[in-house]
């Protein structure tokens, strides 16, 4: 699926004074893995939502294919979204009440398709099996990560959005989820992850960086994987 965004700009009001988050900016991603580097308040987050459908751009248009997604009303947005789009939310996201396998299953739940088998290919996969049965504050961090990255696939989305997914993890952590966002990409899916981390750069497909509230795109980049 292709995502192409067009002068999307977000302003936003702090004590009565606005500032420009995201300045007007174009992305087009067809594929692959691509990460926006930034540092902290730099804008990521928000431009990681204006493309994923959770917040409203001040100017331009964010489209999937040809569909115009802020022109949809708000119930085919929350359709479209649990139709096409995983994401994964900056920090522990996890519900502390459910297990790892309840977890992983609560989107295909509100999609009202209950996907136990998947969830548990999804938790084989990502080395979770002795796990699902635990609860959130038993995990480590990179345990969390990838019950998170589970969860985002559980509805096998075609766009997966990532905030911070590597944020205090170790290095054999963060290679194992950059690696696991990587093979996501390999395997058709679409990945955006935005990461102050620059050694995402060397799984990606695409880098762009986010400096102040604007996005440029390395051009040149080329995929090093040690
Ligand atoms: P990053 O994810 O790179 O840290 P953000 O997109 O979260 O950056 O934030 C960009 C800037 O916008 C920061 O200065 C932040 O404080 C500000 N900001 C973020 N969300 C809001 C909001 N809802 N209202 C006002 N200011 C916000
Ligand atoms: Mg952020």
């Amino acid at each position: 699926m292709k995502i192409y965004a067009e002068n999307i700009s977000k302003e936003y009001t702090r004590h009565r004074r606005s500032f420009t988050a995201v300045e007007p900016a174009v992305i087009e991603i067809s594929g692959g893995l691509t990460v926006i580097l930034g540092k902290s308040g730099s804008g990521k987050t928000t431009l990681l939502n204006i493309l994923a459908g959770l917040l409203a751009p001040n100017t331009g248009s964010v489209k999937y294919d040809t569909a115009d997604i802020y022109a949809l009303s708000d119930r085919e947005l929350s359709d479209f979204r649990s139709r096409h789009i995983g994401y994964i939310p900056q920090g522990h996201s996890l519900v502390g009440s459910l297990t790892v396998e309840e977890n992983i299953l609560l989107p295909a739940a509100l999609a009202g398709e209950p996907q136990k088998e998947y969830a548990q290919t999804l938790i084989e996969e990502l080395g979770l099996g002795e796990l699902k049965n635990a609860y959130p504050k038993e995990l480590s961090g990179g345990e969390i990560r990838r019950a998170a990255i589970a969860r985002a696939l559980i509805n096998s989305p075609d766009v997966i959005f990532a905030d911070e997914p590597t944020n205090d993890l170790d290095d054999e952590n963060t290679r194992q989820v950059f690696g696991l966002l990587k093979k996501a990409a390999e395997q058709g899916k679409t990945v955006i992850a935005v990461t102050h981390d620059s050694s995402a750069a060397d799984y990606a497909d695409n880098v762009y960086r986010m400096d102040a509230g604007v996005l440029t795109k390395e051009e040149g980049h080329k995929r090093e994987i040690a």
